[in-house]
C-alpha cells in the first residue's frame, strides 16, 4: 500500500490528499463487495492521490458509487467536479442546503478568495470545477445509502457551517465528522496523544448548534471518529478538550466585545494554555504554518459570529 494511505483494516482508508503540503485533509476510501465510497474531496490536485490509492487498492475508478461531501467548504467539495470526471459511476451526496454550491462554486470561490487572498487561493485550489447538477444527490439527516453491504447514515450537525452532514458507518460505528468534531492535523499529534483543535471558521460559526451536534455524535458512543482534517482520532481522546475549547472561544469574543485584534490575541492565550492541557507544542509554535491559518479563521470566524448576535440583540 502506497505511503500516503492508511489502512484502519476495517474498510475503511485514509488517502492523504497532499492539501498543503499532506497531514492536513483527509480523503476517505470506503470499501465493501468491491463497491467504493469516498468522503470529501479536499482540493482538485487531490484526484492525484486518490486514483493512486485506489490503484494500489485493487478498486477501479467504476466501483465508486458515492463521493460524500460534509459540506462545501472548498477545503472539502473543491476536488468534487474532477472527481467525478474520474469516477463514472459516482453520485455526489451534499446538503440540501449546500446543493446549489457544488453545482455552481462561483460563490464559494469569491468567497474563499477572500478570505486566503488570490494567490493563496489559486495555489490551494486552481480551477474549481462544477459538478453536473443532475450528479448531485442532496440529502438529509437520516437519509440513507448503501455501499456494497454497508450503511451510510447521514447525520445533520449544524455549527461549523449550516449545511454539514456527518456520515454514520452503521458497521464500525464511526463517525465521519467533517469540521464537525475538531481538527487534529499530523503536526497536532504527538507520542503521547491526538492533540485537537476547535474550527470556529467564517461564516456560518454557531456555538450552540456545534454544542449539539457534538453531543449528538457523542451519543451513539462512537469509538472512532475519522475527521477530515486529519485521520482517525479516538473519541474519548478528543471530546473534552473540544468543549473546553468552545467555552473558552465564546468567552473570549465575548469579552472583547467581538474586537478581531483582540480576539487574535486572546487566542493566543487560549493556545498557550492549551499546550500545556494537551501536552502539544505545535499549539504555540509559530512555525507550524497549519496552526498560523487555521488560528487567523477562527479569530475571524468568532468576531463574525459575535458581530451576528450583537445584530439580532
Ligand atoms: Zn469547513
Amino acid at each position: 500500500m502506497s505511503d500516503i494511505v492508511t489502512d484502519y483494516k476495517n474498510g475503511i482508508y485514509n488517502a492523504d490528499s497532499g492539501y498543503e503540503g499532506g497531514g492536513v485533509a483527509s480523503i476517505y476510501i470506503i470499501r465493501d463487495e468491491g463497491r467504493t465510497a469516498i468522503v470529501d474531496t479536499a482540493s482538485r490536485a487531490a484526484l492525484e492521490p486518490v486514483t493512486r490509492a485506489m490503484r494500489d487498492m485493487g478498486a477501479e475508478s467504476g466501483s465508486v458509487d458515492y463521493i460524500f461531501l460534509t459540506h462545501v467548504h472548498l477545503d472539502h467539495s473543491g476536488g468534487a467536479g474532477a472527481f467525478v470526471k474520474e469516477f463514472p459511476n459516482a453520485r455526489v451526496v451534499v446538503h440540501k442546503r449546500g446543493a446549489r454550491h457544488v453545482i455552481d462554486p462561483e460563490k464559494l470561490v469569491r468567497g474563499a478568495a477572500e478570505i486566503y487572498g488570490a494567490k493563496t487561493f489559486d495555489r490551494l485550489y486552481g480551477k474549481v470545477l462544477p459538478v453536473p447538477e443532475d450528479l448531485v444527490v442532496t440529502a438529509g439527516d437520516g437519509d440513507e445509502f448503501r455501499v456494497g453491504n454497508r450503511t451510510i447514515v447521514c447525520m445533520d450537525t449544524p455549527g461549523h457551517a449550516l449545511h454539514h452532514l456527518a456520515f454514520l458507518d452503521a458497521r464500525t460505528n464511526g463517525v465521519f465528522t467533517g469540521d464537525a468534531f475538531g481538527m487534529s492535523y499530523l503536526e497536532l499529534r504527538n507520542q503521547s496523544g491526538t492533540g485537537v483543535m476547535l474550527t470556529t471558521s467564517p461564516v456560518q460559526f454557531d456555538p450552540e448548534a456545534m454544542e449539539a451536534s457534538m453531543r449528538r455524535i457523542e451519543s451513539l458512543e462512537p469509538e472512532y471518529l475519522y475527521l477530515t482534517h486529519f485521520g482517525r482520532a479516538a473519541r474519548a481522546d478528543i471530546a473534552s478538550s473540544l468543549y473546553r475549547q468552545l467555552e473558552r472561544y465564546t468567552e473570549l469574543a465575548g469579552s472583547v466585545n467581538g474586537d478581531l485584534e483582540e480576539i487574535r490575541a486572546g487566542l493566543k492565550d487560549i493556545y498557550a494554555a492549551e499546550r500545556e492541557l494537551q501536552d502539544c507544542p505545535c499549539f504555540t509554535d509559530s512555525s507550524c504554518r497549519v496552526m498560523r491559518v487555521a488560528m487567523e479563521l477562527n479569530a475571524q470566524g468568532l468576531a463574525l459570529w459575535y458581530g451576528k448576535t450583537l445584530k439580532n440583540k
